[in-house]
């Protein structure tokens, strides 16, 4: 049996250890990771919002200790760590009391943490110096797309792993050289990375000819649906076109005072798409899928092709590669047979279908 001063001693060595403000990070973070992990091997109907109230006890008061912690050069770090596992669950208010914290001790830290605003069903970044008046103005437009996609198709769910919100991710750059796209390798949610150039406004497309309101609506297309499978891309790149020219041509129509910003839909819309597939010229594999896609749009309606969806989502049997959700125009067909009841419909379907 060991004396008492020695297990005073052992206890005051793991007391410490565990004061470290790493080690009171980590504990954060690894807890935040436990409840993603739980919740994307079964997320029943767990909304994101029910999430952070999992978060077991001792990981909140390791952030509470760390708050209270002296400035030192780990402790920025520490707080820069615990600031981005917040975001992998919604506790958008404890990364605002990180961000606090750290504004006031070191601004470096707190400028490469960033801005974080959180909505109903996204969580929006802001790095690289885009301050919170930008975000607001950029959170407008992405809710406006959202919106846009309810009314026309009406996904139900936006994440590769249900529950969870959207994450985007903007971030200010000298210059644009990788276009936005959607990063496929974020284990519990689906992400969008974003670059911008202008940090005073988001306008588009950009003098440098980047049609970045056209670019987030179609990325968020590839968030919904990716078709094929990792060595065929069964759609030629040609959905995420279709639904953003789609999006971008619904918003264009509506009264948004951001449009005086974003006049993408010149160059950008359903309209000359279909238009310009006229072309006898245009015959390759993707303009035969995006011929496809807006055949589909136009005898259906888009409403068909969300419902459609849906139902498969609901039966969760389609391909997922990194939990993305991934579907065939075969799957598609069973989609809509199942959904479209009218004699019409199923026509349409079964001619523009037929065969796949
Ligand atoms: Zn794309």
């Amino acid at each position: 049996m060991l004396r008492p001063c020695v297990v005073a001693l052992l206890l005051l060595s793991v007391a410490r250890a565990e004061e470290h403000p790493d080690q009171l990070a980590k504990t954060w973070a690894e807890a935040i990771e436990n409840v993603n992990r739980e919740h994307a091997k079964d997320p029943g109907k767990a909304r994101e919002a029910d999430l952070a109230a999992r978060l077991p006890k001792p990981a909140r008061a390791a952030l509470e200790s760390l708050l209270k912690m002296k400035d030192s050069a780990e402790f920025f770090d520490a707080l820069a760590t615990a600031g981005e596992a917040s975001l992998e669950l919604d506790l958008s208010s404890d990364f605002d009391r990180i961000l606090a914290r750290l504004a006031k001790a070191s601004p470096d830290h707190a400028a490469r943490l960033g801005n974080a605003l959180s909505r109903d069903r996204l969580i929006l970044r802001g790095m690289g110096g885009l301050d919170r008046p930008w975000l607001l103005k950029f959170a407008e437009v992405l809710e406006a797309i959202l919106a846009a996609y309810d009314e026309l198709y009406g996904f139900k769910e936006w994440s590769k792993v249900p529950g969870k919100k959207l994450r985007v991710r903007v971030h200010l750059e000298k210059e644009i050289v990788n276009p936005p796209h959607f990063a496929p390798q974020f284990p519990f949610h689906s992400e969008i990375d974003f670059p911008v150039a202008d940090g005073k406004a988001f306008t588009s497309p950009t003098p440098d000819g980047k049609f970045l309101f056209y670019g987030l609506c179609h990325e968020l297309g590839h968030v919904i649906a990716m078709w094929g499978g990792r060595e065929n891309e069964e759609d030629h790149h040609a959905w995420a076109h279709y639904t953003g020219v789609t999006v971008v041509a619904h918003i264009a129509a509506g009264k948004h005072d951001f449009l005086k910003d974003l006049k993408d839909v010149k160059w950008r819309s359903l309209t000359l798409e279909r238009e310009s597939l006229k072309d006898a010229k245009r015959t390759s594999e993707r303009d035969a899928a995006l011929r496809l896609f807006i055949a589909l749009h136009d005898r259906l309606g888009p409403k068909a092709l969300g419902d459609a969806i849906n139902w498969l989502d609901a039966q969760d049997k389609r391909l997922r590669i990194n939990r993305v959700r991934y579907y065939t125009f075969k799957e598609l067909r069973e989609g809509l047979l199942a959904t479209q009841k009218g004699v019409e419909a199923r026509k349409a379907v079964e001619e523009l279908l037929s065969g796949k």
